[in-house]
């Protein structure tokens, strides 16, 4: 519990008007709280003093110094795609940056600057309208502030790397209130912690990426039967595949969607989410030994693989505030019997809706040297994720044992993906950031955040 003597008035008294007066203020009694304060997945029980909604960086300065002053916990929304996004305490203050949404494109420079409040989505398209791409995930309504931060582990990851392989730059308002601009020339080893130290070291409100050309790709989903060997053999043939080919496998109940054929609905797919960045006359050499596995399985259910910009492979988010729990593992590679455990345990568990998803890693993402960024794994071959979902926090807190053990069973290796990450969970930050990484991040905190303000995250204490 915070210290924090912040209320809604004392919110209002500070931050209405003023030079930076284009804030909007939530406060729970306003209509519009509780869209504000809404996270994806749903569920979330916190309720911040006020939400703040900033529309430029001197709003956003000004915020966090009140909130410093205050005593009060700082939690910063971005796209709201994880629970860590809402403050938390009683007396927290969430900045929402939902109003930091401008891009500008140097398409000659092949770089662009973009608003930290923009969704992966908005961002894609709009560097996409020049035949540009920056890599992200596979979810358009993830927002690029929390996503560059964690990492950013997307369709364009084993051929353009992670999105902070493509972070040039930063604006960071510190706990101090300064704002400060970030690259390898000025405050390098901040700029190292921003790439993957998730939200720790200060409030980021406009991002520089470089920008790839990239006018289509070929990419989409392929529906396969899921059997043990469909599932080791596809996880083999994405390993083995070039990395131009970047693949998603997501193993559970096929849900009972209009593009699903009706016999399969309820039972057990693998959704293949794949997406070839090289040449597109290479494409189909590049999935058949994907479409042989399928093949072997019986045949492919539905194949949705076209060609297309990188922005519309990007899908929305669920939504409808369905509440999720889940578990995050890196693993070697992932073999017959890993794949008939996992497919027994996706049978009988009582979850709702429940999942096993794989994303092989290698290529560009290995390139890099581990202690280049504040992401530490660059030479897992495997990120896996285990989820359960359901219609209430009760029932979802039901299925929480069910999700541990089964990541902790597929778990071949130390560590954890800040991204995949929706509590704060001391034991999970250390996991997140192993050894020196963690070291280099707790002494940037102790520069740049002494207070430890950042903590509504996967925190990092200052050392
Ligand atoms: C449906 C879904 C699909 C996903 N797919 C992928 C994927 O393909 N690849 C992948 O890598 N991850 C994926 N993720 C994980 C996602 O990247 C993280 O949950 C990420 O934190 C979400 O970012 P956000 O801005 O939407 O979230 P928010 O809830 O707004 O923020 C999450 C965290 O980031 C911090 N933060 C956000 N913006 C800033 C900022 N500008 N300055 C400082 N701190 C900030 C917040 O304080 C908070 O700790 C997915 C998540 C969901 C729910």
């Amino acid at each position: 519990m915070s210290t924090s003597t912040l209320t809604p008035a004392s919110v209002r008294t500070a931050l209405e008007g003023g030079p930076a007066g284009s804030t909007t203020i939530l406060t729970p009694d306003d209509d519009g709280y509780e869209a504000a304060r809404a996270v994806e997945p749903g569920g979330v029980p916190w309720r911040p003093a006020a939400i703040v909604r900033p529309t430029d960086t001197a709003g956003v300065a000004r915020a966090v110094r009140f909130a410093r002053d205050a005593g009060a916990e700082v939690s910063v929304r971005s796209g709201g795609h994880s629970a860590l996004g809402i403050g938390r305490e009683d007396g927290a203050l969430t900045i929402d940056l939902r109003g930091l949404d401008g891009v500008e494109i140097d398409t000659a420079g092949r770089t662009a600057w973009a608003g930290s409040g923009l969704t992966a989505g908005a961002y894609s398209t709009s560097v996409g309208r020049h035949g540009l791409v920056t890599p992200f995930g596979d979810t358009a309504s993830v927002g690029i502030g929390g996503i560059t931060l964690a990492g950013g582990i997307g369709l364009l990851a084993r051929s353009r790397g992670l999105t902070i392989d493509s972070l040039l730059g930063a604006e960071v308002v510190t706990a101090h209130g300064e704002v400060l601009q970030v690259d390898a020339d000025h405050d390098a080893e901040l700029f190292w912690g921003l790439r993957g130290g998730g939200g720790n070291l200060g409030v980021v409100t406009r991002f520089r990426y470089a920008l790839h050309d990239l006018p289509t790709v070929v990419g989409g989903m392929l529906l396969v039967p899921a059997t043990p060997e469909s599932v080791a053999g596809l996880v083999a043939a994405a390993e083995d595949a070039p990395r131009e080919l970047t693949v998603i496998l997501t193993t559970m109940s096929a849900p009972p969607m209009p593009f699903v054929p009706e016999e399969w609905h309820g039972r057990l797919v693998v959704m293949a989410n794949v997406c070839w960045s090289g040449d597109p006359d290479a494409a189909e050499a590049g999935l058949a030994p994907l479409r042989a596995v399928a093949a072997a399985a019986g045949g492919t259910i539905l194949d949705a693989v076209r060609p297309a910009p990188y922005a519309d492979l990007l899908e929305p988010a669920p939504g409808g505030g369905i509440v999720a729990t889940a578990g995050a593992f890196f693993a070697e590679g992932f073999d017959e019997q890993a794949a008939a455990h996992a497919l027994t345990e996706l049978e009988t568990s009582p979850a709702m809706m429940r999942a096993v998803q794989l994303r092989v890693l290698g290529g560009a993402v290995a390139d890099v040297p581990a202690d280049a960024t504040a992401f530490a794994h660059r030479d897992a071959p495997l990120l896996g994720y285990v989820m359960a979902a359901g219609p209430s926090p009760e029932a979802v807190a039901g299925y929480r044992p069910w999700v541990g053990a089964l990541a902790d069973r597929l778990r071949q290796r130390d560590g954890t993906y800040t991204g995949f990450v929706g509590d704060g969970d001391p034991r999970l930050a250390r996991a997140a950031y192993p050894g020196a990484t963690w070291d280099r991040l707790a002494a940037l905190k102790r520069t740049y955040d002494p207070g430890n303000l950042f903590r509504a995250n996967l925190n990092v204490p200052p050392a």
